[in-house]
């Protein structure tokens, strides 16, 4: 092939060993080994989590049924980081998504056991006649859920929620992890897979509308309930509620709570540190909130 070039002095059977696209063909290599290292980190992440389960026995309250639950063992979770809004990120897998029990033969489903077991004679008719009376069955869920059975499952622990009539910092609270759901699914979806930027504009979206939804749950319970609330004392809570103001677009009243964590003398240092950070984030959107404006003016 290159017998011309041979009097200029390279030899043919110098490159003769490497083909003319041999780059790329090592490109793809690089590429394939990239594919799979990316799947056999996937791979191991689920091995994780399927090792990280084990199943816990239970009684239904509504309908006297034993059965199995998949839950997180203790000490399996590896805390990576903590969002604005309280919501911590973990190595691996989302432990939250296994936070629901529900009775796969009435349909009853609460949030932890202590809610699951703990209701009152009325509650426990409502139930019957509003959940029991009607539940067909849930659909199959593998050893590992994935976001959407999760979400599914916090749907059907609302729904009992509601027909229990408990108090609304529950409800808000199911919300607001349902949120954190869609958020989870949206950081773990793979650019790769199918109309990825439609699903995460409906992710964005789902997480969204419950984060409004946990908005005004919280509304309603800081006038109605005592602190704690959902195991937040008062500043939390403010700092929380301000959070949620900003991710839903109401800054005044974001800028309001944050305000009361900051002069507050009882929220801890760690607490007003988060709130300064916090003031400086909705500084920052505002700023840019602002330029956006000024360009559109021209
Ligand atoms: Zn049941």
């Amino acid at each position: 092939m290159f017998k011309e070039l041979e009097p200029m002095g390279l030899k043919d059977a110098d490159i003769a060993e490497q083909s003319l696209f041999a780059t790329g063909k090592a490109e793809r290599a690089e590429k394939e080994s990239d594919q799979e290292l990316k799947e056999k980190a996937e791979k191991e992440a689920k091995e994780y989590e399927k090792d990280s389960l084990f199943d816990k026995k239970y009684e239904c309250p509504i309908c006297d049924n034993r059965f199995k639950e998949r839950t997180v063992r203790t000490g399996k979770t590896r805390l990576l980081s903590t969002d604005t809004d309280l919501r911590h990120k973990y190595r691996a897998f989302d432990p939250i998504k296994y936070d629901i029990i529900v009775c796969p033969k009435c349909g009853y489903a609460a949030m932890g056991q202590r809610s699951f077991e703990g209701l009152s004679s009325l509650q426990r008719k409502l139930l019957r006649e509003q959940v029991q009376a009607n539940f067909k069955g849930l659909p199959p869920m593998g050893e590992i859920y994935t976001y959407d059975q999760a979400i599914l499952r916090y749907k059907l622990a609302l729904y009992s929620s509601i027909v229990k009539r408990s108090r609304a910092s529950e409800r808000a609270y199911m919300c607001l992890k349902i949120a954190w759901l869609f958020r989870s699914k949206s950081e773990d979806m793979k650019p790769t897979e199918e109309k990825y930027e439609e699903k995460q504009l409906k992710c964005k979206s789902e997480e969204k509308s419950y984060l409004e939804k946990a908005y005004k749950g919280f509304d309603a319970a800081v006038q109605s309930e005592m602190f704690p609330i959902c195991g937040m004392d008062e500043m939390t809570f403010n700092y929380l509620y301000a959070d949620l103001s900003r991710r839903t677009g109401n800054m005044e009243m974001a800028k309001k709570m944050l305000g009361m964590v900051l002069v507050s003398k009882s929220a801890t240092s760690t607490l007003k540190e988060k709130a300064r950070t916090l003031k400086e984030i909705i500084r920052e959107e505002e700023d840019q909130k602002e330029q956006n404006q000024n360009k559109k003016l021209g």
